[in-house]
């Protein structure tokens, strides 16, 4: 069985570090690495590869200058790469970003079997770009990979037939357990001076967070405040920097005190300063979910979360951007009053080895 499995950006590379590794002790399934090129630095993709030591098989290295010319780019190299090497038995499209959907388009249009790995996921923000591409992408599947119960129920309720849907858990979770003792060795804290369990960790990048003016002035003062009252760690996703640099506010950005800002980190360096934070404030998708599964308290400043199981039995809260809210729930956390949360089913490191099992079994 030949999986192609498509990738283009830095959370959905980290959900599938292990497929390549299982595929290799067994002989009935083969799988390939195509890399779009979405995300193509090197501290936002040439990292991880680096560090899973997992190199893509294919790079398609497209233009991403308009998300149109994306799509249609991702669409065209990727038929012409089958044309080149062959059609899969399955096309795997992990998350909800335009490599995804672009990856789904081209699967429905060239005759490929579609799996869709975190399937079922829904904010039910329409504003959100991401919502579209899970929605699309989950029309266009055939198989469902489910990480959470939520994803079932959704899913059903669109008419998906059950026998479609297999509940694995979470192959992100995956990647944590199996780099744990990289991820231990890394030495961020020493070379920050970091006192374990003091300091917050803040990544914010979410287009409604960080693209208008007002939000950002907004973002600059709770960032202002929450660093005066704890040492604060800020990871700046490009496109947070580039938005901030392009409404002139980068600078009084970068002033604020008492706060340490990073370019984005490879994976082991950022998930030593997760481990080891007091508290995360985010409004990443990956990151409520490693949150949880940590059992490190996380403030997400959004409206809503696709990923319910985090805030349900998790460490996750959703926050609107009210610093006097904020505020209270570290007071919170800080006087031991918030629990700790539970660890999701399958949340176990065992994902990627359900799905490979699904699909050999499958395939018989
Ligand atoms: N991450 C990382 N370095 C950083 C920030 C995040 O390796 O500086 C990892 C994080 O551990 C998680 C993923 O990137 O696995 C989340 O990516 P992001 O927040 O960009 O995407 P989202 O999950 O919101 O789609």
């Amino acid at each position: 069985m030949k999986i192609y499995i498509l990738i283009g950006t830095r959370p959905n590379f980290i959900k599938v570090t292990r497929f390549k590794e299982l595929a290799q002790y067994n002989s009935d399934i083969e799988v390939f690495i195509i890399h779009t090129g979405q995300h193509f630095d090197r501290n936002m993709s040439e990292v991880f590869f680096q560090e899973f030591d997992m190199q893509p098989d294919y790079f398609l290295d497209i233009d991403s200058s308009s998300v149109i010319r994306q799509f249609s780019m991702i669409m065209m190299k990727l038929e012409d790469l089958m044309l080149e090497i062959g059609k899969p038995d399955l096309l795997l499209v992990p998350g909800d970003v335009n490599s995804t959907l672009a990856g789904a388009l081209t699967a429905n249009k060239l005759g490929i079997k579609l799996a869709h790995l975190e399937s079922g996921l829904r904010s039910f923000d329409r504003s959100m770009p991401e919502e579209i591409n899970r929605i699309l992408t989950d029309r266009l599947s055939d198989v469902f990979f489910v990480t959470e119960k939520s994803g079932i129920e959704h899913l059903l309720a669109e008419g998906v037939d059950k026998q479609q849907i297999e509940f694995v858990g979470n192959t992100m979770i995956d990647t944590l357990v199996k780099f744990d003792p990289q991820i231990d060795d890394s030495q961020i804290l020493i070379e920050l001076k970091l006192k374990k369990d003091a300091y917050l960790l803040i990544t914010l990048h979410r287009p409604s967070n960080v693209d208008t003016v007002e939000n950002q002035i907004k973002l600059i003062s709770m960032v202002k405040d929450l660093a005066e009252h704890r040492l604060s760690v800020f990871p700046v996703h490009p496109r947070t920097r580039n938005a901030l640099i392009s409404s002139g506010l980068w600078d009084s950005f970068e002033l604020i005190e008492n706060l340490i800002l990073l370019d984005p980190l490879g994976y082991f360096e950022f998930q030593k300063l997760v481990k080891h934070c007091f508290a995360v404030i985010t409004d990443s998708g990956g990151i409520q979910e490693e949150t949880t599964f940590r059992q490190v308290p996380c403030i997400t400043l959004r409206p809503n979360t696709e990923r319910p199981v985090t805030t349900e039995i998790g460490s996750n809260i959703l926050l609107p951007f009210d610093q006097d809210l904020v505020m209270d729930r570290l007071q919170k956390i800080a006087n031991g009053e918030i629990a700790n949360g539970e660890i999701p089913p399958y949340w176990d490191g065992k994902s990627t080895e359900r799905i490979v099992q699904y699909l050999l079994d499958s395939n018989r």
